[in-house]
């Protein structure tokens, strides 16, 4: 004997879910659970005589209901502790935005803008027209574009310039992004033929050269940007392959991947060949994130001479794959901050937690752990320890950036669950476990996050027993 819907809305539990939830949201997990319920009896899997006990059904139904609530809010986008002390990090965001990036994109969701207006004419805009004159002047390319992200970017270039045609590219640069982006599989999309040339470790360009025919549409050029090839390599650059573009009138592509603008080699960083340093050595067409090294928000920018840069902007592939004035918002805040490259480096989040030094880190660890140390009292020991982090998202993957960790050492858990009951917890706190001990890495946490790890610690560490209860 199932209860009404009226019935379970008057339990004490429900009644208390009521009071932090939409009704509508609750009675819905209500009828979930009586549909549920009622295909049990159907499907006759009760256990042994509950079939008229009430009671039975409404403690169920009840629990069941919870249960549900449950999980519709824990699929919420919310923020999260980022304690990985990986810098880009796809799972948790990427990259989180500069203050002028989260101004510039207030600014324009609470009311409307000049999105495609031009302001001076009265006529129709372009929405990319505050981004091509910032794009060109910092990267010295002729022309720009900016789509949805970085592998629409690569699909557009294709599609533009060599659909039904051949597109040469090492065997050593066949890339897999997560998230199933695949060159070969990208290429096949976007109608281009693939042509590998060359072996994994070694391509030269006469590897290319002798793939050149008359169905050849594009050299590209694709930065390893997630993996390394190490020891015995030769890899053709992309000054060689302008050299042989020019001879066969060919042009040439790059994606960069995570393109940056500033050179982190004068921070102590891993050189990586920047936007610019592409560009002037002569590539007709430059792909890369928006979200990865650069700090700003997903987009694809491409980059390059204007007659390819033109052809893409009429492709209608462009129209399917735009941004939006959030994007277009944000991305503009974040290069304008790369105007003056200083600036950049204290203003870019991303930038400011990959070019933190040791001293610093320290500094923010001893305290952090000071506040934990509180906090926590018997339940674990907290300690400072010197690690390093990972850049992440995909780029500079042999990179190793010392830093400090804060150790959490449970007593009564062990350290998967406290990370367990943390990452459940509210706000999230994201941590790496490492010999049975819980670590936090300074490096992605900002001190206005310390009171609330603390109190996320706590609470966590107060889950002693019920196992990895939600
Ligand atoms: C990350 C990456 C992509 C995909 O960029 P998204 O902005 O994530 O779509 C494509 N190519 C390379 C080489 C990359 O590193």
């Amino acid at each position: 004997m199932l209860p009404s819907v009226d019935e379970v809305l008057r339990d004490g539990r429900v009644l208390h879910l009521l009071a932090g939830h939409p009704r509508q949201v609750v009675v819905r997990a209500v009828r979930k659970a009586l549909a549920e319920e009622r295909r049990a009896i159907l499907d006759g899997v009760l256990p042994e005589g509950k079939v008229e006990d009430k009671t039975f059904f409404l403690d169920v139904i009840t629990r069941k209901t919870l249960e549900n609530v449950d999980r519709t809010v824990r699929h919420k986008l919310r923020p999260v502790i980022n304690a990985t002390g990986v810098v880009l990090h796809t799972n948790l965001g990427r990259a989180p935005f500069s203050e002028g990036a989260r101004e510039a994109v207030n600014s324009v969701i609470s009311g409307y803008s000049n999105l495609e207006l031009d302001l001076d004419t009265g006529k129709r805009g372009s929405r990319y027209a505050p981004l091509e004159p910032l794009l060109v002047s910092l990267t010295g390319a002729e022309a720009a574009l900016v789509v949805n992200n970085n592998a629409a970017a690569v699909l557009l270039a294709l599609s533009t310039l060599a659909r039904g045609r051949e597109v040469i590219v090492s065997r050593g640069q066949l890339v897999e992004i997560g998230g199933s982006f695949r060159v070969p599989e990208v290429m096949a999309q976007s109608g281009a033929r693939l042509v590998e040339v060359g072996t994994t470790n070694k391509t030269y360009p006469d590897d290319y050269r002798q793939a050149i025919n008359q169905n050849t549409a594009l050299l590209l050029h694709v930065h390893t940007s997630n993996y390394r090839i190490i020891g015995f390599t030769r890899e053709t650059s992309v000054a060689e392959l302008v050299e042989l573009g020019r001879a066969f009138s060919l042009p040439v592509m790059s994606d960069l991947g995570s393109g940056f603008l500033v050179d982190l080699n004068r921070y102590g960083l891993p050189g990586e060949p920047t936007v610019q340093e592409v560009v002037g050595a002569g590539a007709d067409v430059v792909t890369f994130s928006g979200d990865k090294l650069l700090g700003g928000p997903q987009a694809g920018i491409i980059v390059g001479k204007s007659r390819y840069i033109e052809a893409m902007k009429k492709n209608p592939l462009t129209r399917a794959i735009r941004i939006d004035k959030m994007t277009v918002a944000a991305l503009e805040a974040t290069l304008r901050e790369y105007l003056d490259e200083n600036h950049a480096i204290r203003t870019v989040p991303v930038l400011q937690m990959l070019t933190a030094g040791p001293e610093q880190l320290k500094e923010k660890a001893l305290q952090l752990a000071g506040i934990l140390s509180e906090s926590v009292k018997e339940k674990a020991s907290i300690y400072v320890e010197e690690d390093s982090s990972a850049v992440g998202g995909g780029a500079m993957p042999t990179a190793v950036l010392p830093t400090f960790v804060v150790a959490v050492c449970p007593v009564q858990m062990s350290a998967g669950d406290l990370q367990e009951a943390l990452r459940r917890g509210e706000p999230a706190v994201i941590g790496r476990v490492r010999e049975e001990r819980l670590l936090l890495d300074v490096r992605t946490v900002s001190g206005g996050q310390f009171q609330m790890i603390a109190k996320a610690l706590a609470k966590a560490l107060d889950k002693t027993g019920e196992g990895a209860a939600v």
